[in-house]
């Protein structure tokens, strides 16, 4: 059960990060969408000062420790404007919020004040350039004497810039998938940056290869073979970050087609008098309640102590389809003028293409779902609650 935050603290705290968002970060996007880079400078102290780092921290480590249902409002927003600043904050927070469930005291004692400031913060690195995700690794952790051996490649690590730390998932047996933290200056382990990204532009998520790279016994997380029950707690969370991602980047085209159909005037009338553009409004706004709806549920579910293993893959997909549904019909709406570099709609629609990708494309989602429901997982809801 997470109450989070009580109400007086949260609104206080909710204001200064959206102030942030809009006062400080905003203004930022033209400049990182022209040169592909996040000026650090800038965004990370704008970031630790209004507490953006430490929301879902637990509270026993200096964070704020938000219930979920507190939480996803506050990230939502920051999807409705640059998404590489989203990535970091998503990435930092989400990690650290799995370190806070899956972490022995010590990891936890050790990395997560830093992170609740932001002088610290965990990467996740799965995802491999020869490999699949979840059990088809070929990174290994080799157990020697107190240590274990790290070898193998990592790619499209976000957040590999700025990181203190990466939990790696590694096999250390041929069946057997084991999480590890491993801290950035560890001797060989190495990090360089990828190409840049169609959207979210300035976040990298860089490449990351490991040779021979010694850490001790205790950088394990949990028990050996463990990883794979980790990885699937830390993704059953996370996918719900992705879908209120999702529904910021989403309320921000529904806002801005809104605004936009009431000022543009054609033949005489706003185009938002012609039935044809009332549609595409209707249809991005039913999108919109249909998301926030799914979220809040996950969201209250979560916050009760379940578990949501269906309903994240399912609010995940539906979310990312939402978006993609409603940032083009903003197009639509916005006409040519929307197409073009400095307009944000163009740029909304190319951040919300990554929600694809973060936390596993729609294939993996559609199976987790599936196997769940098969396997007698019921969602039952509060709405049922009401029916009985
Ligand atoms: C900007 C960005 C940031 C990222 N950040 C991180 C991060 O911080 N940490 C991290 O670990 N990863 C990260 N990723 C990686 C991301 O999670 C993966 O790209 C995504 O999960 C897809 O994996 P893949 O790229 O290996 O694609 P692949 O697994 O090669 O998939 C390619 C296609 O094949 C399909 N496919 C693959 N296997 C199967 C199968 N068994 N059955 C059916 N269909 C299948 C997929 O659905 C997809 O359509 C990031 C990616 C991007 C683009």
């Amino acid at each position: 059960m997470t109450a989070g935050l009580p109400a007086d603290e949260y609104a206080k705290l909710r204001e200064a990060v959206v102030t942030t968002i809009w006062n400080e970060l905003d203004p930022l996007a033209e400049g990182i969408e022209n040169t592909e880079r996040i000026p650090y400078d800038v965004v990370l102290p704008a970031l630790r000062s209004c507490g953006a780092f430490g929301l879902i921290v637990p509270r026993a480590y200096g964070g704020y420790g938000l219930s979920m249902a507190q939480y996803l409002p506050i990230l939502s927003e920051f999807a409705k404007t640059q998404g590489g600043i989203r990535a970091i904050v998503h990435v930092h927070n989400s990690f650290a919020h799995a370190l806070s469930e899956i972490g022995s005291e010590e990891q936890k004692d050790e990395i997560l004040p830093g992170t609740a400031t932001g002088e610290k913060s965990l990467a996740f690195a799965l995802t491999e350039p020869g490999n699949g995700t979840g059990a088809d690794l070929s990174t290994t952790a080799r157990r020697d004497g107190d240590d274990y051996v790290i070898n193998g490649r990592k790619w499209l690590i976000t957040n590999s810039d700025i990181a203190s730390h990466f939990l790696v998932f590694a096999k250390t047996s041929p069946q057997e998938v084991s999480a590890l933290i491993v801290p950035r200056d560890t001797p060989g382990f190495t990090i360089k940056p990828l190409p840049e990204t169609m959207g979210c532009k300035g976040a990298e998520h860089g490449e990351l290869t490991f040779t021979d790279v010694r850490v001790p016994a205790r950088s394990l997380v949990g028990a050996e073979g463990e990883g794979q029950a980790h990885l699937e707690r830390a993704l059953e969370i996370s996918r719900v970050f992705i879908a209120a991602s999702s529904l910021g980047t989403a309320t921000r085209a529904l806002d801005l087609s809104l605004k936009f159909a009431q000022e543009r005037v054609t033949f005489g009338k706003p185009i938002g008098q012609r039935q044809a553009v009332q549609r595409y409004l209707a249809e991005m706004a039913i999108d919109v309640y249909a998301l926030r709806g799914m979220l809040a549920d996950a969201a209250a579910k979560w916050d009760a102590g379940r578990r949501i293993p269906a309903e994240s893959s399912m609010v995940k997909q539906f979310g990312l389809e939402a978006v993609g549904r409603v940032t083009d019909r903003a197009l639509l709406v916005h006409g040519g003028i929307g197409y073009t570099r400095k307009h944000p709609v163009e740029r909304l629609y190319r951040d919300a293409r990554l929600n694809w990708l973060e936390e596993g494309t729609p294939t993996i989602q559609y199976l987790v779902a599936a196997r769940e429901l098969i396997g007698g997982y019921t969602f039952d809801d509060a709405f049922n609650a009401v029916a009985a």
